[in-house]
This record gives structure tokens, sequence and C-alpha cells, in this order.
């Protein structure tokens, strides 16, 4: 893997893009078969307010086509706070020795997992700092104790990059996704950043999705640290990335995050370099979702809950909730004595989650089924873009919701789920989707899915 960065910016040089070009571009988008760079780039240089409206409106419509409504949810756990790198950015690097710091006991991993659960997450992304001391078998053990002990359904990794061999080891485990974030493509830049530990090399970085595909992962997720360099550069050159992956490997990233600076107590960096607005954030997106149709598009709670709501408008797919970003900060009260990796900006509860997402005309979705039916790697990406995902997606949704709803009224989950007072809320959001359903025989197989839940069976999907 190669970033041309002369050619990215050559490509975004010349000012604004003439109106006809840019609404050219947003014709294609909308056939929701992607773009190449070059129409990507024409896309990041829109400066008409007109035309920059119509990217976000077709990036909207884009993934209504190819995921219907659905948003998917998910928690991250923060296993160890332990890092030997020095990534300016972030509250765990080395150099901040003023805070206390953690690593989790793979029974507090079993604790925190749990309690996701109980909350209705059926996904997790397990995230570390970079210290040997809490490598690979340690994650591997974590994997799989959620896994034997929690009712986890997926089980993905935002982890430091590994070699070919550690990525072999780390799928049988049964990731999911394999996540890394590149933070800036720009190299310059990323040896400022990166002033040392194993981090520090933009190659072996740059390299990481080859070889955990390389290694038999099908599902990877990339991303680059929004507020290092400009970005469009970024957002460019994770296009062009994930065209590399599919040039090679026949699929394209599976999720693309666009991770935002936010402050870090004990950060080295201060204000950020590049500060994107919002306006260009939501350009960012809308970009993403266009030229890669098929790539979930991940917002994190970096960002705050007014905002997460629109960005559902143009193009957001996944949505993480509830986050805490300190190891242990599910289970032991908050845990703010913990370092966190920086601060969060939306605090709402999952079931507030989802009560927006359905406020905004959406259906909150704790799917997990593709992972374990083999709609993965190039065969997702292939179904997305011929536009097959969709009812998949749709149903799933439904199924998760009125499992979600079933289960918040049960002793077991009932303390953990606050806000049971919107269930009439996602009933009614239920039984509209149920009716969006054409394909007589699926409604039918919904249907028939929908009362074995209600006879008491779980974990029902297509
Ligand atoms: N330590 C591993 C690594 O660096 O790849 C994995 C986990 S790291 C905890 C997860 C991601 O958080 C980083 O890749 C970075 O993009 C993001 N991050 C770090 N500091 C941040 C900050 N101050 N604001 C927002 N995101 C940040
Ligand atoms: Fe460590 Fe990752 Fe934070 Fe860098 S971003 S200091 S590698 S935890």
């Amino acid at each position: 893997m190669r970033i041309d960065g002369k050619n990215i910016e050559t490509l975004l040089e010349n000012g604004p893009a003439s109106r006809d070009a840019v609404f050219d571009v947003i014709k294609k988008a909308r056939e929701a078969k992607g773009l190449a760079i070059e129409e990507a780039a024409v896309l990041l240089r829109a400066g008409d307010h007109d035309a920059v409206s119509a990217i976000l409106d077709a990036a909207g419509a884009v993934k209504e086509r190819v995921f219907g409504k659905r948003v998917v949810l998910f928690a991250p756990l923060y296993l160890s706070n332990f890092c030997t790198n020095g990534c300016l950015y972030c509250g765990f690097r080395s150099a901040n020795k003023t805070v206390a710091r953690k690593a989790l006991e793979i029974e507090e991993v079993v604790k925190e997992a749990a309690a996701l659960v109980e909350m209705g997450f059926k996904r997790v992304l397990l995230v570390t700092g970079e210290d040997p001391r809490w490598g690979l078998d340690y994650i591997i053990a974590c994997v799989r104790a959620v896994y034997e002990k929690t009712g986890m359904r997926i089980v993905h990794v935002n982890a430091p990059p590994m070699d070919v061999a550690g990525f072999r080891e780390l799928k049988k485990a049964g990731v999911g996704v394999f996540q890394a974030f590149q933070e800036t493509y720009h190299s310059e830049t990323y040896g400022k950043m990166h002033p040392w530990g194993m981090k520090k090399e933009f190659a072996f970085r740059l390299g990481v999705m080859d070889r955990a595909l390389e290694a038999g992962f099908e599902d990877v997720g990339i991303g680059p640290l929004l507020g290092l360099y400009d970005f469009k550069f970024e957002i460019l050159s994770s296009i062009a990335h994930s065209l590399h992956l599919y040039e090679r490997f026949g699929a394209h990233a599976h999720t693309i995050s666009v991770p935002r600076l936010r402050p870090a107590e004990g950060g080295a960096l201060g204000a950020p370099p590049y500060p994107v607005n919002d306006d260009e954030f939501k350009k960012a997106v809308a970009v993403l979702r266009l030229t890669v149709p098929s790539a979930g598009v991940v917002i994190s709670t970096r960002e705050p809950a007014g905002l997460r709501r629109e960005l559902l408008h143009i193009g957001a797919t996944q949505l993480s909730a509830a986050s805490r970003t300190n190891p242990g900060g599910y289970t032991n009260g908050g845990g703010k004595e913990i370092l966190e990796q920086f601060s969060t900006n939306d605090h709402r509860t999952l079931s507030e989650v989802m009560a927006s997402i359905v406020e905004e005309g959406g259906l909150p979705s704790l799917c997990t089924s593709c992972y374990r039916s083999g709609r993965v790697g190039g065969n997702f990406t292939e179904k997305t873009v011929k536009g097959e995902m969709e009812r998949f997606c749709h149903a799933n949704a439904i199924l998760t919701l009125k499992e979600y709803i079933a289960d918040s009224s049960s002793p077991r989950f009932r303390h953990a789920r606050a806000g049971n007072g919107v269930k009439g809320l996602f009933q009614g959001a239920l039984n509209a989707a149920l009716d969006e359903i054409k394909d007589e025989a699926m409604k039918k197989a919904v249907m028939e899915k929908l009362k074995e839940l209600e006879n008491g069976k779980r974990d029902v999907y297509f």
C-alpha cells in the first residue's frame, strides 16, 4: 500500500470545482455504484452552497438505497490504557505520567462486556493502547472470554497493527472486523505526530490492512483522525486506501470511521492544527458515502448528539453509544479516576440514542448477522453494490429491535436499560418497518421469526 500524496494534492488543487462538474458527479453518485477518486475530489472541492446541499442530499439517498433506514449500534470496550507510543494527540501517550493506568484482568473484561450486554448491545469493539505486556496474547484471551462468558455476539478489535502471523492468530479467535486508523495519510505530519514507539513507522501502519487481509481477515475498518492535516487530503487518501484494498483483495474497507480530534487530558497537541468545522465534517461524511457506498461510515461519541442526528441523513450507518473511553468505565461507577483516552461529547444511553434514530425516521439495529452468515469481505461489497443488502438489513433491524423491546421487561436486563419509557416508540417503529416490506414472502418470513422471538427464542436472524 502506498499513498501518492502528490497526486492527491494535485487532484485537490485549482480552487472550487464548477457547479456543473459537481452536479455531473452527483448524478453518477446517485446510482450508488461508487465513484473514482478524481470524482470524489470534485465533490470535495465543491464550494457553491446549493451544490454542497445536493451532495449531502445525495449521500442520504444513497445510504437509504444501500442499507435502508437501519443504523447499527455498538459500544467500545477499553481494555488497557498502558501505551509505549508518543502520539501527541492521545491521553494514553507514554509521557503522560500523572494519571492512573489500568489494564483490565480478563474477569474484568467479562464484567464490562456483560454490562454492555445488559444494556442491549450485541456488538462490541475492544480497544487498547500499545504495550507488549498487554499484547496479542492478552487481546486474544479477552476476545475468547467475551465470546465464552457473555452473550456478546460479535467482537471487533481496534488495536495496534501486527504482522501477518499475529493477524492469523487474532482471526482464529473469531474477531469480526479489525480496525486501525491511519490517523494521517500525510507522511510528514505523521512523523511529527508520532515521535516515538512502534507507531512511529508510517509504512508499517499504512500496510496494516494488507497484512490483515493476507492473514485471512475479511472485514477491516480504516479511518483518518480528522484535525491533524487538511481534511480533504485525508478523506481522499482514505478513499484511495479503500480502493487499493478493493483492487487487491476484492473487498472495500468494511467501515470507514471519521474520528475528529477531541481534547485529551495529558495530550501534547493542544488545539488541532487543522480544525475541521461541522460543515466540512458533514461534507467529508457525504463524500465517503457516495464514493464507497458499501462501507459503513462510523460516527462515534466524539461528536455531539445534535450533529449525530443530522449525520443520519447524510450517510452515517453506524453509531457508538453510551461510550466510556477508560478501562473499567462501564462497571466501576464511571471510573473517572482511570485515565480516559479523550473526552466524549454525547453522553446519552443506548436507548436514548435508539430513540433519536427513530425520531429521525431511521431504524435502530443491533444486528450482527453478516459476520456470522458469511456476508463478509468481497461478498459483502458485491451484495451492497448490487442493492441486495437492504432487505437483510431491514429485516434484521426489525428482529433485533423486537428482541430489545422484549428483553427490556425482563428482570435480568430491566435495570440496565434506562429509558424504558420509549418502548411504545420502538414498537411503533417496528410496526411501520414491517409494513414497509413489499415482498410478501419476506414479510411472512419476518413475521414467523417475530413469533419465534415472542415465544422466547433469541438470536434470530436472516
Ligand atoms: N492504540 C491503538 C492505535 O493507536 O491504533 C488503538 C486504539 S486508539 C486507543 C483508538 C483511536 O483513537 C486512535 O487510532 C485515534 O484515531 C483515536 N484518538 C486518539 N486520541 C484521540 C483524541 N484526542 N481525540 C479523538 N480521537 C482520538
Ligand atoms: Fe497509544 Fe493508540 Fe493513544 Fe497512540 S493513539 S498513544 S498508540 S493508545
